[in-house]
């Protein structure tokens, strides 16, 4: 009896952790810190709303995800970073632990919500990630919503990119000013994670350049047995430390917490690494970890208590 109250105690956990992006501290955050904790709260309150309602991990982390994005203070959907020709080229991913099955969408305009095409992908297709043009016939197929380029340039990107190309030296290329990356992770009631990640990727990239957020294993991973994962940072080296994997396989590999693996992967085994390292994750118990090494990663997460917790610095 205590057995079977233990165990449908664990299955009633539900969790949903978000962030916004791993970076500099910049006077715009400042500036905007309200605003920043308010879209933070906004998107807790969405996916939460739907885990409450006994709603799947994959639409909790979605409708965070989709809130941030259509939220023009951060760099996903609306907000996008700007690439070297003045352009915005998205990049989006979601996971689903339960299934392991994912979607993908890169170099991606004109769809207001990146993260409901890759969840199409996943859900419509054989398909992980679909690039460009074809991306948009897809959307356009499965009659999402498109918007005019202009919708989803900001006056603050424009700035950003506008800086950027001031100070541009051969090297930049390589490693971009980022900031206001998204990305989710979620606990359902019947024990599903799911994780999703989108972003306008690194201002003044290369146009054609895609970053961890639309790569599943590095900005973006799920899988029930071990956590579902959501990174963020410079992705040149998320990508090449898989990073996102990584944390999924310290669970399975290991004996560590969800926060000391989280913690061991971004300050011990990628020191060495040159650049902001985010990730915030959560496993099938509830339990929420968030590690970074940059100077800031807004962030914020609503357990299963109904505890909250929203902090920008
Ligand atoms: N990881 C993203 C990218 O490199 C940027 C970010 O997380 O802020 O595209």
């Amino acid at each position: 009896m205590l057995l079977l109250k233990k165990t449908m105690n664990s299955m009633r956990k539900i969790a949903i952790a978000i962030h916004v992006g791993a970076g500099p501290d910049k006077e715009f955050i400042r500036q905007h810190v309200v605003e920043y904790e308010n879209g933070l709260r906004a998107a807790l309150q969405e996916a939460y709303s739907i885990l409450k309602r006994d709603g799947s991990a994959l639409n909790a982390a979605e409708a965070a995800v989709k809130s941030l994005e259509d939220n023009p203070l951060f760099n996903a959907g609306r907000g996008a970073a700007l690439n070297h020709s003045g352009e915005v080229e998205m990049d989006a991913a979601m996971m689903c632990g339960t299934r392991l099955k994912a979607g993908a969408v890169a170099l991606l305009r004109q769809v207001r919500n990146p993260i409901s095409l890759a969840r199409n992908i996943m859900e419509h297709t054989n398909h992980v990630l679909v690039a460009g043009q074809n991306a948009i016939e897809f959307a356009r197929s499965m009659e999402m919503v498109l918007e005019p380029d202009a919708y989803f340039i900001t006056e603050h990107q424009v700035d950003e990119y506008l800086i950027a190309r001031k100070k541009e030296t051969p090297a930049d290329l390589l490693m971009k000013p980022k900031a206001g990356t998204v990305g989710a992770v979620a606990l359902d009631v019947g024990g599903g994670l799911a994780a999703a990640t989108s972003t306008g990727g690194t201002v003044n990239c290369l146009p054609g350049r895609i970053g961890d957020s639309a790569l599943i294993g590095c900005g973006c991973y799920a899988d029930n047995r071990t956590c579902a994962a959501a990174a963020t940072g410079d992705g040149e080296w998320l990508m090449t430390r898989a990073i996102a994997h990584s944390l999924s396989s310290l669970m399975e590999h290991t004996d560590q917490s969800l926060k000391e693996a989280s913690e061991y992967l971004i300050h011990t085994k990628n020191k060495d690494v040159k650049g902001d390292l985010g990730i915030i994750s959560v496993n099938t118990k509830g339990e929420i970890a968030v590690s970074f090494n940059s100077k800031i990663m807004p962030h914020g997460w609503i357990n299963s208590d109904g505890d909250w917790h929203v902090q920008v610095y």
